[in-house]
This record gives C-alpha cells, structure tokens and sequence, in this order.
C-alpha cells in the first residue's frame, strides 16, 4: 500500500448473491474499518418502523431499487458518522451511476476518493442457487447457506447464537426481478469505476477462502 493511514474508501460490486456481505464482513475486520451494507441499513430501519424503513418497504419487497435520493440520504449520512474518517467498505451502495456520482462528490468534499471497486463475478446460476439456500442471523447479520456454509447446528447463529431467517425478498419471483434491475441498474457502474482506472474483477465463484484472499490482495495492490 502506498500510504497505508491513508483512509480506505472500498466499493464493493456484484449480483445479488455474488458474496458481497460474505466479504465485506471480513474485509472490513482484517483492514480494520467500518462495513455499511446499504441492505443492511434498510431492513434496520425496516425493523425500527421508521419512516425510511416503511417508504424502502414496497421497493424491497418487489426487488426494485430504493429511489436514489433516499438512498444517498441515508448512506451519506452514515458516512458523515466519525468512525468512517477512516475509512469504509461499502456492500450494496453504489448501484446506480447517480449513487456513485454522489459518493464521489461527497468523498471529494472531504479531499477522499474510491481507492478501489472490487467487482465479484458470478453467473446468474450461481446467484440463484446461493440466494434460494441463504440464512442471515436477525442479530448479528452473518450470512449462511445451507448446501454452502451451513451454520454448525441449524436455525442458529455460530457467532452469536441468534436465530436464522431467511429474507423474503430472496423468494424466487423477486430474485428475478433483482437481477434484472442489477444488469439494467448496475452494471453500468463497471464502466463508471473501469474509467477511473480502480476496478478490479474477481472471480467470485471460487471458495469464501479464496475469494477473500485475492480480494485483500486487489486492495494492497491498487489502494
Ligand atoms: P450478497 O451480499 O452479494 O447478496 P452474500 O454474501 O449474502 O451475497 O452471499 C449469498 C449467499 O451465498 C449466502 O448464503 C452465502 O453464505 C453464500 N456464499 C457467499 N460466498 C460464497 C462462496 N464463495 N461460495 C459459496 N457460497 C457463498
Ligand atoms: P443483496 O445482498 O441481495 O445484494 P441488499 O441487501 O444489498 O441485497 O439489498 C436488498 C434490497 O434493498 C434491494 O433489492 C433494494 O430494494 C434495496 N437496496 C439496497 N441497496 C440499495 C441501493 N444502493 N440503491 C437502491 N436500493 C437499494
Ligand atoms: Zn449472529
């Protein structure tokens, strides 16, 4: 790494499914900086009832984006948090070429930049067997499959014992239409990220292992 106190701003691309929260949840541990999984944010406030939670409701449940200006609101919000002025990761935000305009004008504003965009390729029949098997803990937000990754006993968070849902939104007829809001939505952003000389792609088919290893091997090589 060319300076490494200088703030890491990570942007993490990929399907639905591609693995995304999978590795930005050890991404974030081994760079020691804040992971924001737009997703996340969503469904906490969706928990909470919030006003926010109740508007992003009908969007998610029908596998649609959450419009920009909602969206970036409530991201740049989380990024104006202290413990991201060292950096972040972010999973599921950008996905759209505004959302990445925005964030760029915003890290701009504070003298940052995307340090690198870490595209995780994987095909559409990967994508829909990985969403149809996933489990996420309702505490701690692990992620679980049950061919892939089974959780040690089942129905139960191996980190911290909380139990196990799986999302309503990865229901086969809404997965249909997050992939196709992903290749018309998100896609475009490869080129975004590809001008600016800070993408990288991965295959994110091999193994967690694998995958997180060239991963962090991508970052020390751009940032
Ligand atoms: P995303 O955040 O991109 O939607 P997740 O990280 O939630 O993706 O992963 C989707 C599903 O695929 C989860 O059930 C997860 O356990 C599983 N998974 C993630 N990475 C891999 C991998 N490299 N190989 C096999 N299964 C994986
Ligand atoms: P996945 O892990 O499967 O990629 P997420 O948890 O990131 O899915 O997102 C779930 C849903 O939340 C999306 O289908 C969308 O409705 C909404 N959402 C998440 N991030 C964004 C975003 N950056 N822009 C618009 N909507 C979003
Ligand atoms: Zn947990």
């Amino acid at each position: 790494m060319a300076n490494p106190k200088e703030p890491l701003y990570i942007v993490l691309l990929g399907a639905p499914g591609a693995g995304k929260g999978t590795q930005a949840r050890r991404l974030a541990e081994v760079l020691q900086i804040v992971h924001i999984a737009s997703g996340d944010l969503f469904r906490e406030n969706l928990n909470h009832q919030t006003a926010l939670g109740l508007l992003a409701k009908e969007y998610i449940d029908q596998g649609k984006l959450v419009p920009d200006e909602i969206t970036i609101r409530m991201v740049m919000e989380r990024l104006a948090c202290p413990d991201c002025a060292s950096g972040a990761i972010l999973d599921g935000f950008p996905r759209t070429v505004a959302q990445a305009q925005a964030l760029d004008e915003e890290l701009a504003a504070r003298g940052q930049r995307v340090s690198a965009a870490l595209y995780l390729r994987v095909s559409e029949g990967v994508l829909i067997a990985r969403l149809s098997g996933r489990w996420i803990c309702r505490s701690c937000q692990a992620t679980y499959h049950t061919l892939f990754n089974p959780p040690r006993q089942p129905g139960i968070c191996d980190v911290c014992g909380g139990e196990l849902y799986q999302r309503s939104d990865d229901a086969a007829e809404t997965v249909q239409n997050r992939l196709k809001v992903y290749f018309e939505q998100t896609l475009p952003l490869m080129d975004y990220y590809r001008a600016r000389g800070v993408l990288v792609e991965i295959n994110g088919e091999q193994e967690v292992e694998r995958v997180a290893d060239e991963l962090l091997a991508a970052v020390h090589q751009i940032a």
